[in-house]
């Protein structure tokens, strides 16, 4: 069977050369004998699957030695607590809320303290990113937190906030490896791993070493502790290990073509094919200003709800797949992660400008 292209926003498309050798070592991992999802966590072989995955994402991102990097479970959504129970100190937090992920951050952060909405882009259904120069940061905040590129809307930061010195928290789950970035400007970068990296099941925290302490909120439990896994090298309990496997096996494949430079050199090149299309068509147009256009997840309609519908059917027949937009925003939304080729993108385009030809009035 041959593959489709697929624009899900998560899980998404992997690349092609990474499911192959998974497949090749199902049956038997690097002479084990066994396949990676049958093997003891504390066993040599699993040891160095997650020692050399963390060293690769070391590589890659440029980690600097006083950032741990965790890896974890409970999906982007448990970070949501786990992030104001270890870091409220002083019960106060600011959000910027640029969508439904950043609000629902925001909303699970009032369980524990002080929230403060410091900005929000809600008034104009998300399609912006508020200027973030010059915020009204509360003095003792804990921290400030952003959802750096937003998976529905189709918005990213391109420059982070103006944090006036306070510790910055990034969920960077749609976003993360799609470009280089400078680790030293979050106290905690996290990313569910489901779009850009591996299957669903894995979140990466990169966090600052002075914020792993002991000192949390009364009653966070020991699962949710970032000292828990910091302290057991993420291995605290069984670990989701195939997941990590295969994020390793990624950073490979990240490095191998040239890193976070040349991806972002790809990812760009992607998008524009696509917003090209989008700022010429009559019958298509973009969502998001232009400014702060994410170059992963793409939203456009129509702006007639029935064409909306019937182009996605086409495209679903025609082996392009998931391009549904998100259930709260309706219209269409392709999401071109790393692994989405460049062909993909090309032949979308192609298949806009047929539907455009036939449709337009
Ligand atoms: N944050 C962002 C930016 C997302 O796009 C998503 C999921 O799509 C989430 C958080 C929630 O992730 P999870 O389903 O892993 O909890």
């Amino acid at each position: 069977m041959s593959r489709v292209y697929n624009f899900s926003a998560g899980p998404a498309v992997l690349p092609e050369e990474v499911l192959k050798e998974a497949a090749n070592e199902m049956l038997n991992y690097n002479g084990t004998g066994m396949s990676v999802m049958e093997m003891s966590h504390r066993s040599k072989p699993f040891e160095e699957i997650i020692t050399n995955a963390e060293q690769d994402l070391r590589d890659l991102m440029n980690i600097p030695d006083n950032y741990r990097v965790l890896f974890l479970q409970g999906g982007a959504s448990l970070q949501f607590s786990m992030i104001p129970m270890n870091l409220m100190k002083n019960g106060v937090a600011d959000y910027i809320v640029t969508g439904q992920w950043a609000k629902k951050a925001y909303q699970e952060a009032q369980k524990y303290g002080k929230v403060n909405k410091i900005a929000s882009s809600e008034d104009k259904t998300f399609s912006y990113i508020p200027d973030c120069s010059d915020l009204p940061i509360s003095e003792n905040a804990d921290y400030v937190y952003i959802c750096e590129n937003n998976t529905i809307y189709g918005t990213k930061f391109k420059n982070l906030p103006n944090t006036k010195g306070k510790i910055l928290v990034s969920d960077a789950s749609s976003c993360i490896l799609s470009e280089p970035v400078d680790v030293t400007k979050y106290g905690i970068l996290y990313a569910g791993v489901q779009k850009n990296v591996g299957p669903a099941g894995v979140v990466i925290v990169i966090i600052r070493e002075d914020l792993i302490t002991e000192d949390v909120l009364p009653g966070t439990p020991t699962m949710m502790r970032y000292k828990t896994h910091a302290d057991a090298k993420s291995l605290y309990n069984t670990p989701p290990a195939y997941g990590i496997y295969i994020c390793g096996k990624v950073f490979k494949w990240l490095k191998k073509i040239g890193g976070l430079t040349a991806i972002k050199e790809y990812n760009e090149k992607k998008a524009k094919i696509i917003y090209d299309f989008l700022d010429q068509s009559q019958l298509f147009k973009g969502t998001v200003v232009k400014e702060d256009r994410s170059f992963m997840n793409v939203p456009f309609i129509t702006g007639d709800a029935d064409l909306d519908a019937q182009f996605v059917t086409e495209a679903t027949a025609a082996g392009f797949m998931n391009l549904k937009g998100h259930r709260t925003v309706g219209g269409m939304r392709a999401s071109i992660y790393n692994a989405m080729p460049i062909e993909g993108v090309e032949k979308l385009v192609a298949l806009m400008r047929e539907f455009e030809a036939k449709n337009l009035k």
